[in-house]
């Protein structure tokens, strides 16, 4: 309930001091984003400087996409994971085909093995071999939004970096919600959006993690604004371009403050809770929805996990299958009062969160499965 005062705060600021109130005030707003960064460089791993609040996930991708995906005649090829979330698949063949590549040609999707759900290590790690004179850029999610899987990003950057790749990742379902090191796993970058696991409002912004060894390179090519010129200078209205030090250097725009001060009093509480601690809470709760769903399908075996079973493996989320009626089933825990997620085509993503979430509510939860697997038609029980 902190987002409302948050909102307020600004809105009275705004009433009281107008235009002003960029350079005024408990919180300027020029200065805004940057109140952010301390709890964002927890949950990410990342250094300060390293870390920028900006525009929106897809807006970031192709932002970072025109410093980090250089491609050569030779050395053109980006390396996915199969069934990535649409909006990046949209926005890199589109990035692709701007350079004067076919997406046949330059993308390169890693999929489960026939018969399998996930992707391991192994194949994507020898994927990536096989491609490497002509890989530009490895560009993975962190968590994948449909089966719930974490990825090695770690084993996938020191490959990456071996074949002589740029390596980035797309953290929308694992920030927050996983412990992620992306300085010392020497990412080149990353980015999020916040109204996820971070809870920050419907379209708040997303952020950007750029590895500090590209934080002083005024040639790193970029499309450049005024907000990512050197701040000292911003309001002289120079002709010439001077980037910040770091990722806010590839800011383009004085951000949208309304938008901000949700996600700000949500780090508040992450800061409170500490990741360390939400994690640890995250496991137990997740093992406990696995727990519950296992003794169920011991009397009706209805529901087949796909995320993996191994917690650093995984986030909060379980991804079910289920063997009959998915979408009823939906409907029914809907009308129960569960938030979760349907996905085509037939899997409901379940994600207690430890931030809010109770082992009492997951309990519930089974209850409601159970119940339901008693009122359909379910053929012989096992056991
Ligand atoms: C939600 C999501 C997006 C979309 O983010 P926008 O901020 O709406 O552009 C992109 N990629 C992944 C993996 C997502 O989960």
């Amino acid at each position: 309930m902190s987002a409302q005062p948050a909102i307020q705060q600004v809105l009275e600021q705004w009433s009281k001091l107008g235009v002003e109130g960029h350079f005024e005030g408990e919180y300027p707003w020029t200065q805004y984003h940057k109140y952010l960064v301390p709890t964002l460089c927890d949950l990410v791993g990342a250094k300060a400087e390293e870390i920028v609040v900006m525009n929106t996930l897809t807006v970031n991708l192709h932002l970072l996409m025109v410093s980090f995906y250089r491609p050569t005649s030779v050395r053109f090829k980006i390396i996915m994971e199969g069934g990535a979330f649409p909006s990046d698949q949209y926005a890199i063949q589109s990035q692709v085909t701007f350079h004067g590549f076919s997406p046949e040609e330059a993308i390169v999707e890693v999929f489960p093995r026939a018969g399998e759900e996930l992707l391991r290590l192994e194949d994507i790690l020898l994927t990536i071999e096989q491609h490497s004179e002509t890989v530009a850029l490895i560009l993975f999610g962190g968590v994948n939004y449909y089966t719930g899987q974490f990825f090695d990003l770690q084993a996938i950057t020191k490959k990456g970096h071996q074949v002589g790749a740029t390596v980035g990742f797309d953290l929308a379902h694992a920030i927050g919600n996983v412990p992620l090191e992306l300085h010392d796993w020497n990412v080149d970058f990353a980015l999020w959006c916040s109204y996820k696991y971070l809870n920050s409002s419907p379209g708040s912004l997303g952020g950007v993690f750029i590895h500090e060894r590209y934080a002083n390179a005024p040639h790193l090519p970029r499309f450049a604004g005024w907000w990512g010129h050197d701040e000292a200078r911003r309001f002289l209205m120079e002709k010439t371009f001077i980037p910040m030090y770091g990722a806010e250097g590839w800011q383009l725009s004085n951000s949208p403050i309304l938008a901000l001060a949700p996600q700000k009093a949500s780090l508040a509480l992450f800061e409170a809770a500490g990741m360390e601690r939400l994690r640890a809470k995250s496991i137990r709760l997740t093992a406990y929805l696995e727990y519950l769903i296992h003794q169920l399908n011991k009397i009706y075996p209805h529901f087949e996990i796909i995320t993996p079973s191994q917690p650093h493996e995984r986030g909060c989320q379980l991804s079910v299958a289920a063997k009959h009626g998915g979408k009823d089933l939906f409907h029914y825990l809907i009308k129960h009062g569960v938030i979760l997620d349907w996905r085509e085509p037939n899997v409901i993503r379940v994600a207690p969160t430890p931030m809010y979430n109770t082992f009492e509510e997951v309990w519930q939860f089974a209850q409601l499965l159970k119940n339901w697997t008693s009122l359909v038609a379910i053929p012989t029980p096992v056991g």
